[in-house]
């Protein structure tokens, strides 16, 4: 491991960029967006030089894992040219994806090419018209039919995604845990953050907690502890089905707070780095690189000590103004 150049006012090392390669997206998950989005102009947007140029100042400062987002990472023209120069970083470590699966049918196989080891592949029902009404206008076949070629493309490891929302698909948690179970995958169960503004719901009427999740798999699966974390460590914990090759991983904003051992940070797609998903505190990337790329290192170094202790999030006030969509999960 090289030696850590970001380390932030709590000691934490940084190893981890998520970097949102747009804000827009085929799909319109509830929890995530409102109905009637603005989405940024193409100028205020990074080139992909752009963001290979902040990808390597991140991995000549240490950063060892890069997970490329968005939106929806997969509608950015060139997203597998921005892999593989990515992937030529030396130093990085690991290139991985969070995706909505919707175009994986044509891209996995390319992504995989250009150096991307892991996919996290969202998906919230296994049931088209609660899939649909979920996402506003999403195919689950879509989805269904992107796994199978990301598992035919023989990524090192998929993990599934699925946010759990009370009285939407809270009844389906063991349904998906099967589903990653027959597939050979894994799949983690998050809790919906009250990250912007949205309108299908009342995020205080969703909010499920992991615990809740837990209890129930219990119910169907013989649930071992696993020593398993991410070498690049993500906010997941994880406990393993007894008899398969899944492991299921526990993401709990809200009940269980994992700051303490956060190792990452964003960047937008509009090159704001972002220092806490749940706080403001941020660096306008973007200015620099067109301006002079050289002062990259010394300001993302100097903005480590911007970063906050932790994040409060209140589902009864929303205060973070900015969609997951735009931050970039
Ligand atoms: N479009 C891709 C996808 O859906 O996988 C990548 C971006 S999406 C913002 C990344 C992850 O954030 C997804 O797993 C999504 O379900 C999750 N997400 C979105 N809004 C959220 C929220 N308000 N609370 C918790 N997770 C959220
Ligand atoms: Fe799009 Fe992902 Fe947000 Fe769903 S969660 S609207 S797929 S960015």
């Amino acid at each position: 491991m090289s030696s850590a150049q970001l380390v932030d006012g709590f000691n934490r090392e940084i190893r981890y960029l998520r970097l949102s390669v747009t804000d827009r997206c085929n799909l319109r998950c509830t929890y995530c967006m409102a109905e009637d989005m603005t989405f940024l102009p193409k100028s205020r947007v990074l080139s992909l030089e752009e963001m290979v140029l902040v990808g390597a100042a991140f991995v000549e400062l240490g950063v060892e894992k890069i997970r490329l987002t968005g939106g929806e990472p997969l509608v950015r023209n060139g997203v597998v040219e921005l892999a593989q120069s990515l992937n030529q970083l030396d130093g990085l470590r690991e290139l991985v994806m969070t995706t909505n699966g919707v175009l994986l049918d044509k891209f996995a196989a390319p992504l995989k090419d250009a150096g991307v080891s892991r996919l996290n592949i969202s998906i919230d029902s296994l049931r088209a018209d609660r899939f649909k009404s979920l996402t506003r206008f999403g195919q689950l076949e879509d989805v269904l039919r992107g796994i199978d070629a990301a598992l035919s493309a023989e990524f090192k490891k998929i993990k599934l995604n699925a946010v759990v929302l009370n009285g939407t698909n809270s009844d389906e948690v063991v349904d998906l845990t099967k589903f990653a179970v027959e597939k050979g995958l894994d799949i983690s169960f998050i809790e919906e953050m009250p990250l912007g503004e949205i309108d299908a719901h009342d995020r205080v009427d969703t909010a499920f907690e992991n615990q809740s999740v837990r209890q129930q798999l219990e119910q169907s699966f013989s649930l071992k502890a696993s020593d398993h974390q991410d070498r690049a460590g993500g906010p997941s914990k994880y406990l393993e089905i007894a008899n398969s090759d899944t492991k299921v991983g526990f993401i709990s904003p809200m009940s269980d707070n994992f700051c303490a051992s956060c190792n990452r940070v964003r960047v937008t797609a509009e090159g704001k780095l972002l220092l806490c998903l749940g706080n403001e505190h941020s660096l306008d990337l973007r200015e620099i690189v067109r301006d002079d790329p050289s002062h990259l290192k010394e300001a993302i170094i100097g903005s480590m000590q911007r970063k906050p202790e932790r994040h409060y999030f209140d589902p009864n006030d929303i205060t973070i103004t900015r969609h997951m969509s735009a931050t970039g999960g």
